[in-house]
């Protein structure tokens, strides 16, 4: 139920008793076959290092899910297309990545991490957008305290844009979560999400949300980002 609707039934109920009709339609079916979006720009240097960019590809059928989290496999697209249009050369691979099933079980991203874990030493990075496309005041680092120093310049970069925070979390989001625990370092956007949850989970997740400007600061930040992580000097401590 979005916020507006929460708000009138408070306030009808503040005058007396509401009577609602439900219309609820869920039901729980059997898992079937689906599948994560992956694309790789391949590395200059160590095209078998990656940094990944991620949104998820799944959403709840209220609305459109444009905030949750079309939003974010857009910006995610976002990265690779503007690398290129740049014509830039990352040194590391820059992996693309639209997670299936985030919302029912987190089964694309537990499903990644279990087929790469591996490869977990060669996952240089992982960044994921799911919190909107509203206006990114910088970046959340899921990593080691040193990793924040290490990004100075970029905060530097991104400060142009009131994007130059840094801040250090114990999480970046939910579908780099199973590589986290694989001792991969993650990162997000940290963005303004005081009207996120109006919309978020509702029918009201629309297209009408997005404002294009923000958007485009939301793909400025990752793309900034991921190209930083692709080539830096350094590894990243773990
Ligand atoms: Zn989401």
């Amino acid at each position: 139920m979005a916020a507006e609707d929460a708000d009138l039934i408070a306030s009808l109920a503040a005058q007396g008793p509401v009577k609602m009709h439900l219309v609820l339609t869920p039901q729980t079916l059997p898992d079937a076959p689906s599948f994560n979006v992956i694309a790789d720009l391949k590395g200059s240097e160590h095209p078998e290092q990656v940094v990944i960019v991620s949104g998820h590809l799944d959403s709840w059928d209220l609305g459109t899910g444009a905030i949750d989290d079309g939003a974010g496999v857009a910006v995610s697209m976002e990265v690779v297309h503007l690398v290129r249009a740049l014509g830039l050369h990352p040194r590391r691979t820059i992996r693309f990545i639209a997670w299936m099933n985030e919302e029912n079980g987190l089964m694309g991203a537990t499903t990644y991490a279990q087929d790469h874990a591996a490869e977990a030493g060669n996952h240089f990075a992982a960044m994921e957008i799911d919190l909107g496309a509203d206006h990114p005041l910088g970046v959340t680092i899921a990593a080691k305290p040193e990793v924040r120093e290490l990004l100075a310049p970029v905060a530097e970069v991104l400060a142009a844009g009131g994007s130059g925070l840094l801040q250090t979390s114990e999480h970046a989001g939910a579908d780099v979560g199973p590589l986290a625990a694989l001792h991969v370092p993650t990162f997000a956007p940290i963005q303004d999400s005081r009207t996120y949850f109006n919309y978020h989970h509702t029918a009201a997740d629309t297209l009408d949300k997005i404002d294009p400007r923000h958007l485009s600061e939301n793909a400025a930040v990752m793309a900034v980002t991921a190209y930083a992580l692709a080539n830096l000097e350094v590894p990243l401590p773990r």
